[in-house]
């Protein structure tokens, strides 16, 4: 089967890709390039697309990228910033969690996350990304008192931090009305939030993936919440574990909807689950992560469901590995997300990648599929538009994996950041 980041692939027009599709995949997405929304059935005939109807999928997934935000793929130079790995929530899924009393447990003191934010300013990051565990005896204040600190030092820094969950922990450990919880962390620095612990919005879903964690309504009011008082999210959704295609739809509408209503999403981002070191694979509780197939799909079905209202799509490369990120970069999605710099979640729940990809390593391999690499800042204001190579521009030196060959490069656990 043809598919993207292949040069035969790519030399296919998308029109004619089109033409080649059965009558009800060729319908919905011409729809879809006329401007149309996309409706459930629409959307259910996309996500179970094979063959010459993926290649149309696809195809025209990448046109409406071309058409909305043209042949860039932006990145952000940033650092992930896990202060703990102790968490008492227990998501089945997740291979990152530690216990108080685990030897690899760790809390990261305040000075040591400030002394990792100002290198990572010295090395030329625009933003730090901050989630962690949820410790039983956490000061539900902590959250605040970090963003001072680092704001306090470093003004101008971005900060993307707390997940809906962890937001949520600090409002039930403050008993704070969740907009005062949110205004005082808007008040202490905090620019933007990570639409995480999403994994499936379905609450069936969720009981299977972690009975304790946030219901879909309460993932729903803290982003309304967070969106109303001016602080944007990402949006994210977690595939591969025990969902089906219909999930994927459901939960990519759900997104719109919210979508119209306040505008605070900056992207989207479909994270693959990564199950070897999981509790819930390992129990027979799901499947063997997300396939190639799938990576292609939920990217693509993204970019049409999601068109006119969520501009831009992103790779999750710690999840995805170099090749499928750059295939899924050609079938809709047009973010490669950031440099991460430290990325302990995905790395110590066993996945092959997820350390650091240095913005040089990023634009040559953005350059090998033919498109023009830019630096963005969190809310995708271009920094710097990078029209010729330049000499830090150098491939990965670390595993390059082979597309349709998982056992290099699938992703092998996943939490739901
Ligand atoms: S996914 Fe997050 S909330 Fe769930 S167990 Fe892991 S660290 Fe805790």
């Amino acid at each position: 089967m043809l598919r993207p980041n292949n040069p035969e692939w790519r030399q296919i027009p998308w029109d004619r890709a089109l033409a080649a599709a059965s009558p009800s995949v060729a319908s919905a997405l011409e729809k879809s390039l006329a401007g149309s929304e996309l409706g459930f059935e629409e959307g259910m005939t996309l996500a179970t697309v094979e063959g010459n109807d993926l290649v149309a999928l696809t195809k025209v997934a990448d046109e409406l990228r071309r058409r909305v935000v043209g042949d860039r793929i932006t990145y952000v130079v940033n650092r992930n910033l896990n202060f703990t790995n102790v968490c008492i929530v227990g998501c089945a899924f997740c291979g990152f969690s530690r216990g108080p009393d685990s030897p690899d447990a760790y809390f990261h003191s305040t000075d040591a996350l400030l002394a990792k934010s100002v290198e990572a300013v010295e090395r030329g990051a625009t933003e730090v990304c901050i989630q962690g565990g949820l410790p039983k005896d956490l000061n539900g204040y902590y959250y605040v008192e970090l963003l001072r600190a680092i704001k306090a030092r470093l003004p101008e820094l971005h900060v993307h931090a707390y997940s809906p969950m962890e937001i949520t922990y600090g409002v039930e450990k403050t008993h704070l009305p969740l907009s005062d919880y949110l205004l005082m962390l808007k008040d202490a620095g905090l620019n933007s939030i990570p639409g995480t612990a999403a994994e499936i919005l379905d609450d069936s879903v969720r009981r299977s993936l972690s009975p304790n964690k946030l219901k879909v309504r309460q993932w729903i009011d803290v982003i309304r919440t967070a969106h109303a008082l001016g602080i944007p999210s990402t949006s994210t959704m977690m595939y591969g574990h025990t969902e089906s295609p219909e999930h994927w739809v459901k939960h990519m509408l759900l997104l719109r909807e919210i979508q119209k209503e306040t505008h605070g999403f900056t992207e989207f981002v479909p994270l693959g689950f990564i199950h070897s070191q999981t509790k819930l694979f390992q129990i027979g509780g799901a499947r063997a992560g997300h396939s190639p197939h799938e990576d292609l799909i939920v990217h693509a079905l993204a970019r049409v469901l999601l068109h006119g209202y969520i501009p831009n799509i992103q790779v999750s490369w710690v999840k995805l590995g170099y090749e499928q990120s750059l295939a899924c970069l050609e079938a809709g999605a047009n973010d490669f997300g950031g440099t991460l710099m430290e990325e302990s979640i995905s790395k110590a729940a066993g996945a092959n990648f997820g350390e650091y990809v240095s913005p040089g390593e990023f634009r040559a391999l953005i350059r090998t599929i033919g498109r023009i690499p830019a630096e963005r800042s969190t809310t995708y204001k271009i920094r710097k538009v990078f029209e010729n190579p330049d000499a830090e521009e150098v491939m990965p030196s670390g595993p390059m994996p082979i597309f349709g060959t998982p056992t290099t490069h699938t992703p092998v656990t996943s939490t739901g950041y």
